[in-house]
């Protein structure tokens, strides 16, 4: 059995901070949960699971070009991205959401599992899982277009959302945010897995990555 080949990009680093309200830093904070998130998957110890991050200090300035190398000089098979939202003008605006490139249907459908996995409080009306358009969404879907392979971008709450960042700072939370990452990945490598066997007779199991976008 290959490799499931997986890349953890926090987003932004450097002198890029990202989004910051509320006491939160979205750098460091996605550093962190992807630090978690690591040590969450090896200490699950699930088997064929190769796990790097795309980023290791804080110091590092953000390329987005760069984590696209990266992956392809890993010959990963999925890019998992790390943010954190920010609403300056609609505070009201909250909740996790999960992107994927469009046509990549096997993404949308690991976005909706870490969403339905997603700590209550992040977990709000509107919380969906979304195909990426050039219009609505530009620097989703430019983000998601670098990559050659499998890529999900999950904005884990809004810093601009007084509840989501207090929810976002509860150590409690933090980790069933994790958690719900974690769903995503196992669920990743399910769908990957089962399309390996279907596609056994035709194609002795040649991986569709590069037919997804
Ligand atoms: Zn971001």
């Amino acid at each position: 059995m290959p490799e499931d080949r997986l890349l953890i990009v926090p987003g932004h680093g450097g002198p890029d901070r990202g989004a910051c309200a509320n006491d939160i830093e979205e750098a460091a904070y996605v550093l962190q949960t992807a630090r978690l998130l690591r040590s969450a998957l090896i200490r699950g110890g699930y088997p064929r699971l190769w796990v790097t991050l795309g980023r290791e200090v804080d110091d590092e300035p953000f390329g987005l070009y760069k984590r696209a190398r990266i992956a392809r000089r890993e010959d990963v098979d999925m890019v998992l991205s790390l943010h954190l939202d920010a609403a300056v003008y609609d505070r009201d605006r909250s909740g996790m959401m999960a992107y994927n490139y469009p046509g990549n249907n096997r993404m949308f459908e690991v976005g909706r599992q870490v969403i339905r996995a997603a700590p209550e409080g992040l977990r709000s009306m509107d919380n969906v899982s979304r195909e990426t358009n050039p219009y609505q969404w530009p620097r989703a879907h430019k983000l998601l277009g670098t990559y050659h392979c499998d890529a999900l971008l999950v904005e884990m709450g809004f810093v601009t959302n007084p509840v989501d960042a207090k929810l976002l700072l509860d150590m409690g939370v933090r980790d069933a945010l994790v958690a719900a990452l974690v769903v995503g990945v196992c669920h990743w490598r399910r769908l990957r897995s089962a399309n390996r066997q279907g596609s056994n007779g035709q194609h002795q199991g040649a991986d569709h990555k590069d037919s997804l976008h």
